[in-house]
């Protein structure tokens, strides 16, 4: 019914057919098995399945066209990366995880996470993994509790790269309490109008659609807390939303922003699934969400140690090569070891995750690690360039700016510990 991506959509067919063949018992033969931290976008993870070296193979060749000073020059303009979107939707990436039915290819999060993790690692960052992130598992909800006529009406034009969707939920006065959100809809007819703001909505200078989530029943009046709330994917309509972009650390191109919008008619047919279950629909995609993400803090974490480690073998000072020297090579030897611990649960959690594990123990978990040892990778990529880390044209500056973001959103660590410690080790809920 719609257009096929040629050679991607063929390819990715074929993985689907393909068994996911497990590592244990497997004949290796002489291949070689280590990863090698300075070579670009290696695919010779031992753990990988065939799907995924496929996948990875395929995006290390879109993302090679793409190299560090693009993204340094985007991230210095902030300026939106538009072509480098326009090729993920030309090669039919965009709809990695959407139904094959649509004009996606159906494939799992342990596949879309080896793609994010790609664009990330190759310095592209989480600015290139951003400007298509809302693509890859935004509209689970549309998915999994939308309407026969919404999924034809709105998957399609986002695969295609027609449409362009942010998505609000944070606001400025509930932070990550998401159940006190305050912006209302109230139904009007055939309409609601919606009042009130979100806060840092992600490209909303760009994109034509959002997914916003609003409360519908006053706080006062549900008798669950996580009642009251509903899930909408509609126009952006920027004579009714007021959109300001909020200057930030780093992640430059990809645009972060206060919105606010007053009697802003949005037609009920653009809601998703019933009235007053938006936060269970949101809830739905939060793990993959975090499987994502933390493969894009991974993707960082490895970009930042090849630079350290080609910088420390080029380097000479005190007519040596710093890299020689173990107060260099240490650090950076811990940090790998570090991360590369960290993509195993990465992996794990999403694999878990492909074979229909609902509760969050492992993506939380994996979130966390990979956030925490791609900051400090990056920082020790830094340090490891002494001035020259300083300096943008070395590109890990701009690495570990970005590796902040991982950290805080879309959940901090200390909400992740508090998840852990009331539903893996039983202590009371301390929030
Ligand atoms: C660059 C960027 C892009 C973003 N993009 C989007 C987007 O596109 N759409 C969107 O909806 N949101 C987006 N976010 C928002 C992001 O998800 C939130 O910033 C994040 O969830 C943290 O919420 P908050 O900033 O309100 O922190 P707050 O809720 O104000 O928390 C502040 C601090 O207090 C801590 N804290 C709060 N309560 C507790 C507790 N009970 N126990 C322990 N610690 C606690 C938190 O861990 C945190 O460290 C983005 C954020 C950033 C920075």
């Amino acid at each position: 019914m719609y257009s096929s991506h040629g050679a991607t959509r063929a390819a990715t067919t074929a993985l689907r057919k393909q068994c996911r063949p497990t590592f244990p018992g497997r004949v290796l033969g002489s291949r070689r098995v280590h990863a090698r931290a300075y070579e670009f976008l290696q695919s010779n993870h031992p753990d990988f399945t065939e799907s995924q070296r496929t996948v990875r193979e395929a995006i290390a060749k879109i993302v090679s066209r793409f190299p560090d000073e693009y993204w340094l020059e985007k991230d210095s303009n902030h300026e939106f990366p538009h072509d480098f979107h326009r090729d993920f939707a030309r090669d039919g990436w965009l709809g990695i995880c959407l139904p094959q039915k649509y004009g996606g290819s159906e494939l799992g999060i342990s596949e879309a996470a080896v793609m994010m993790q790609t664009i990330s690692e190759s310095g592209a960052g989480l600015a290139g993994a951003s400007s298509i992130h809302m693509n890859i598992f935004g509209l689970e909800p549309v998915v999994k509790f939308g309407t026969e006529e919404q999924k034809e009406r709105m998957l399609p034009p986002l695969i295609q790269g027609k449409d362009r969707a942010c998505f609000g939920v944070t606001e400025p006065n509930a932070g990550l309490d998401t159940l006190k959100l305050q912006s209302q809809a109230r139904r009007d007819g055939d309409d609601y109008i919606l009042n009130g703001s979100k806060i840092w909505t992600s490209t909303a200078q760009t994109a034509n659609k959002i997914l916003i989530l609003v409360r519908t029943t006053p706080l006062e009046e549900i008798q669950k807390p996580t009642q009251g709330l509903s899930l909408f994917y509609t126009d952006l309509d920027r004579t009714k939303v007021q959109v300001t972009e909020i200057q930030k650390l780093g992640r430059a191109a990809v645009d972060s922003n206060l919105i606010f919008f007053e009697n802003w008619r949005v037609p009920a047919a653009d809601r998703i699934g019933k009235e007053g279950d938006g936060f269970k629909q949101i809830m739905h995609g939060m793990n993959a969400e975090r499987v994502l993400i933390a493969a894009e803090a991974l993707g960082l974490g490895y970009a930042a140690l090849r630079r350290a480690a080609i910088y420390g073998k080029e380097r000479v000072v005190f007519g040596r090569p710093i890299g020689k020297n173990q107060g260099i090579q240490h650090p950076l030897a811990e940090s790998w070891i570090k991360v590369e611990g960290a993509r195993l649960m990465v992996y794990l959690a999403a694999r878990l995750y492909d074979q229909g594990f609902e509760s969050g123990e492992y993506a939380n978990a994996a979130k966390y690690l990979a956030a925490e040892t791609a900051f400090e990778a990056c920082e020790r990529a830094v340090l490891s360039h002494g001035g020259m880390g300083y300096a943008k044209e070395y590109h890990v500056e701009r690495y570990l700016r970005e590796a902040m973001l991982p950290r805080i959103a879309p959940i901090s660590k200390e909400l992740i510990l508090n998840y852990i410690g009331e539903r893996v080790l039983g202590l009371p809920k301390s929030y």
